[in-house]
């Protein structure tokens, strides 16, 4: 096995000559040890004040809908090990992840086996950034992609539709580090070298300092704003609270295709037909999912042949959107 292999590496010469005391442990001495951890979780809550177990226990427990046999075990520096009795649960948190706990962000990625202390740590989280104030042109995927890695390492880019005066915007999802500074703005310049600034909201955010920018912590347990209160230096906050995103928007735009959803946008020369209003059964088939739709839930309740992606989003939030009393009967 690898992890005695690596272990025995270690053992120092002393301990040589005294080998009859090392215990050695063969596979099947750890593999209820290793079952249990293969339904478990490592977490992190990206907080400066530290949490015990049992609040942790408590609170997870009703969060993450009471999942059968819920343990936790503290790891040190916010750090916790969570076990589970069922795959299912253990999915499903994976799946939500980030969580936000007491406000502050709750990051859970599988258990891995991992003789060496500490490397199992997480110091990253994944967090959507929306990019406000693009010229039209400019909101493509590879616009979103590189302003996304300023942020962090970029996961996902995707084209969105909000509310507001702005119809449409480019998120990026990107892993952040920890120590990461905020940023509310980011200046760009185009082909014609026009300096332009973009705002950056960010999506289930949790607590973090308008002061001093970093997360984990307000502005009122703010260390770097008693010392400047100290040293009477106290400067301007460097971030406003609308850093904190107030809507997910819902997606247009598919990963692969770029340029579909400019062919198809509001005011394109391709005519578009009236969409057809859902029927009441479709409707009460889509009251559990909210706006930004599971789309795994999605093809469970829609049949997958009849609709591509785009399709089918569009038509989930059409069905959502629709009033009752335009609802037909001779759909599918
Ligand atoms: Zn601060």
């Amino acid at each position: 096995m690898d992890a005695l292999g690596g272990n025995q590496q270690h053992i120092g010469e002393e301990d040589k000559e005294n080998t009859d005391e090392v215990v050695v442990l063969e596979e099947e001495d750890i593999s209820e040890g290793l079952h249990a951890c293969l339904r478990s979780l490592n977490g992190r809550i990206f907080a400066d004040r530290n949490f015990s177990t049992g609040t942790m226990q408590g609170a997870m427990t009703t969060i993450w809908g009471r999942p059968e046999g819920l343990q936790v075990v503290d790891k040190g520096k916010n750090q916790f090990h969570f076990f589970f009795d069922k795959d299912t649960d253990v999915a499903r948190v994976e799946r939500g992840s980030p969580w936000l706990f007491k406000n502050f962000i709750l990051h859970v990625v599988r258990w891995k086996e991992d003789p060496m202390e500490g490397k199992n740590a997480i110091s990253t989280f994944p967090i959507w950034v929306q990019i406000w104030g693009l010229p039209e042109q400019f909101k493509t995927i590879e616009v979103g992609r590189k302003l996304g890695r300023k942020i962090g390492s970029v996961i996902d880019v995707g084209l969105y539709e909000v509310r507001g005066k702005e119809t449409r915007i480019i998120k990026a999802k990107v892993e952040m580090e920890e120590d990461k500074r905020l940023r509310d703005s980011m200046k760009i310049t185009g082909p014609n070298q026009k300096l332009i600034e973009v705002g950056l909201r960010y999506e289930r955010l949790g607590t973090f300092c308008t002061y001093c920018t970093l997360l984990g912590h307000d502005s009122k347990h703010c260390q770097q704003l008693l010392d400047d209160t100290a040293s009477d230096s106290v400067r301007k906050e460097a971030i406003g609270e609308w850093v904190k995103a107030d809507q997910v928007g819902r997606r247009i735009e598919s990963k692969s295709n770029t340029d579909s959803s400019y062919a198809r946008a509001p005011g394109s020369s391709t005519p578009k037909p009236r969409k057809k209003p859902a029927p009441s059964w479709l409707l009460e088939n889509f009251a559990d999912l909210n706006i930004k739709g599971d789309k795994e839930q999605v093809r469970k309740t829609t049949n997958p042949n009849l609709m591509t992606e785009e399709e089918e989003n569009s038509f989930l939030a059409d069905a959502l959107k629709a009033p009752t009393d335009t609802i037909t009967s001779d759909i599918l």
